[in-house]
């Protein structure tokens, strides 16, 4: 699998770094953000280094499929409630205009209780 050398998350992918793991099967990992936005806060990545979403090809297909349709039930064990009184965001910023910071693909899945939100 391609690793970037000196890409964060290919670290944490390698054990290099330590992260808070959400799940974890042979080509995807989700690990808790460092900074929160909000009670739910994780990132979905693939195993393998993809710099951005401007840099998918047909071949990652199928594990951006896998992460998408991971993301309702790892967003419910994480906290979320529930559809439709629970909810959640999925975030994937790209490029230096999106607002990427980490040059390896990952969708941010931001969601839980937000009392702020209320009243
Ligand atoms: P971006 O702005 O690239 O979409 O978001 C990168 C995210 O990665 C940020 O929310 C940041 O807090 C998170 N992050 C950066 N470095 C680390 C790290 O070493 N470990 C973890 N768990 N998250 C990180
Ligand atoms: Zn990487």
């Amino acid at each position: 699998m391609n690793h970037d050398p000196n890409c964060i998350f290919c670290k944490i992918v390698e054990g290099k770094i330590p992260s808070k793991k959400v799940y974890e099967d042979e080509d995807v990992l989700a690990f808790h953000d460092i900074h929160p936005w909000a009670p739910v806060h994780f990132l979905l990545i693939p195993k393998e280094h993809v710099t951005s979403m401007a840099h998918v090809e047909e071949r990652h297909a199928a594990v951006l499929g896998r992460i998408m349709t991971l993301v309702p039930k790892l967003a419910q064990q994480e906290g979320c409630r529930p559809y439709p009184e629970g909810g959640f965001r999925i975030v994937c910023n790209t490029g230096a205009d999106g607002g990427q910071e980490v040059p390896h693909v990952h969708f941010h899945v931001i969601g839980g209780p937000r009392p702020w939100l209320k009243g």
